[in-house]
């Protein structure tokens, strides 16, 4: 009997996801952004703004989303911090450098959010295991939703890894796989639909 509950269940939401049209969506506010393959080249443990090398478009989608009036908030993991590699001073003095350099693109991050922890950090305060902050877990989402009060339905997550839609499944909202190219078309590509000044 519970199998056959939890079957129907499932075929219900199977059935509200194909039924849910673009229109039938509330208006798009914020894109959680990964940062590491979908902003900036993925070097490995990125922290020094001489690394930063941005994935071709993206300082164009930034802007463009910024533009339209939508909130562009960066969801990263970044357990190099816990394994000792750098230090938060570092990472906000890579992410200012961002900032800089979007801004001369007239965009901006409104905020960001990282994850130092990791279950084998060497760091031991940052030594957790499945931290709720670490994608595929959502608590950075969460906090985002919570800190510009945002409902999940109001935003989507872009992520080069299964991690990053895997995180906004879980804070109820849906995500995109941008597998590489530019982001500039991919934005407009996937959020075309819902804000129409992306296409
Ligand atoms: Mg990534």
């Amino acid at each position: 009997m519970a199998k056959t509950a939890a079957w129907r269940f499932r075929q219900d939401r199977v059935s509200a996801r194909a039924m849910t049209s673009p229109s039938a969506l509330p208006p798009l506010k914020a894109v959680f952004l990964d940062r590491d393959g979908v902003l900036n080249i993925d070097h490995g443990y990125v922290h020094d703004p001489a690394q930063l090398d941005w994935i071709e478009g993206a300082r164009d989608a930034v802007a463009a989303m910024t533009q339209a009036g939508l909130r562009v908030l960066v969801v990263t993991n970044q357990s190099g911090i816990g394994r000792g590699y750098f230090d938060e001073a570092a990472l906000d003095r890579f992410h200012a450098a961002m900032q800089a350099q979007l801004a001369e693109a007239g965009g901006r991050i409104d905020s960001f959010y990282h994850c130092p922890f990791h279950e084998t950090a060497a760091v031991e305060a940052y030594r957790v295991a499945d931290h709720p902050d670490r994608k595929p877990n959502p608590g950075m989402i969460l906090r985002g939703l919570a800190e510009w009060g945002l409902r999940a339905e109001e935003a989507v997550i872009i992520g080069d890894r299964d991690i990053d839609v895997e995180a906004g499944r879980r804070a109820g909202m849906p995500g995109y796989l941008f597998e590489g190219g530019d982001l500039r078309e991919f934005v407009g590509a996937v959020l075309g639909d819902r804000v129409p000044a992306l296409k």
